[in-house]
């Protein structure tokens, strides 16, 4: 294979990547991402269908595999281990949570999480559950009491506040709720493509309002005609830029190393409502072509630095803001 494109941002942050969620799975495909520059990576260790169980099946089994390739992987600790990693020529691997659920109704979970390498997680994914309200859901009242106290936990424990896949108004409750900056960990522009899963102009403004960050994903139904293109990709993020500034908007590809395994999680149709299986296959801006959007940028006129913050200075701003030592 000839040498890969590889980012100029000076350090590479992906928010939100998904490989099939079993223990037995191999994590090794997310070295791709250190093979074109990205230094961090947040990967998905339980959504809703799962409770405790089945998450920390998942986490106990992947904390190992990184703990056992220290040449690629190092696993997330302070903020200031990013840099450290870095030098040292690996990838941070962090941990991710798409719901609530995993929680097991319990707050306290929110610690032992982080403690385990858990940097973001958001409130429902799609649907409704014991904290609030999705974006496919069919009311939404908000943040629950539970929703209202697991969101105090988090922002106690230093654990991101992400609102991706969460409804409207769940969304914005957690904002104005927030005593640290909020995430939308991988979310597409409603105002480039209308689907429900993309979010509006006053989410973007409100999570940039508190000090957060946007990430936007990579995913070609949410970015367009099943487009995921580096060019469609870069107009949600110009978008996002236009309401936000070059300093709230992110990477989330949402990249998914597994589309057998996607195509089985599509057909849970409580999760998803029928417009997702009108595709034969999705298409996702994979790590290799991350390089290609920074070019897209570039061409929009975008100068260097705005670059290096989107490409991940803005969610590492929002680590150091947000991450506390581990109890
Ligand atoms: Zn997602």
């Amino acid at each position: 294979m000839t040498d890969a494109a590889r980012l100029t941002a000076p350090f590479g942050w992906e928010q939100h990547c998904c490989l099939p969620l079993k223990a037995d799975c191999d994590i090794a495909p997310l070295d791709r991402y250190r093979q074109v520059g990205v230094d961090y990576v947040s990967v998905n260790v339980g959504f809703g269908p799962h409770g405790i169980e089945q998450t920390m099946r998942v986490l106990s089994s992947w904390r190992r595999q990184v703990l056992r390739a220290p040449d690629s992987f190092q696993l997330v600790g302070s903020p200031d281990d990013l840099t450290a990693a870095q030098q040292a020529g690996r990838l941070v691997v962090a941990f991710d949570l798409e719901d609530t659920n995993p929680l097991g109704g319990e707050v306290a979970m929110v610690q032992t999480y982080y403690d385990l390498g858990v940097r973001s997680m958001l409130f429902t994914y799609n649907g409704e559950n014991l904290a609030g309200f999705g974006c496919h859901a069919a009311r939404d009242d908000g943040l629950t009491a539970f929703g209202r106290d697991v969101l105090a936990e988090m922002n106690r424990v230093g654990m991101m506040v992400d609102v991706s896949h969460c409804g409207y108004r769940t969304s914005m409750d957690a904002i104005e709720r927030s005593s640290a900056p909020v995430i939308f960990s991988h979310s597409a522009m409603r105002g480039v493509w209308e689907h429900d899963r993309n979010i509006r102009d006053d989410q973007v403004r409100a999570c940039a309002a508190t000090g957060g960050v946007i990430g936007i994903n990579g995913v070609g139904i949410f970015l367009g005609d099943n487009d995921a293109s580096p060019g469609a990709m870069a107009r949600h993020i110009d978008y996002a830029v236009q309401l936000a500034g070059p300093e709230h908007v992110g990477i989330g590809t949402d990249f998914v190393f597994d589309n057998d395994d996607l195509s089985q999680e599509l057909s849970n149709t409580e999760l998803f409502p029928a417009a997702y299986r009108q595709w034969d296959s999705y298409q996702f801006l994979p790590p290799e072509q991350l390089p290609a959007v920074e070019a897209e940028l570039a061409g929009l006129g975008y100068p260097a630095g705005d670059i290096a913050a989107i490409m991940g200075g803005n969610f590492l701003r929002v680590a150091k803001a947000v991450w506390k030592a581990a109890a």
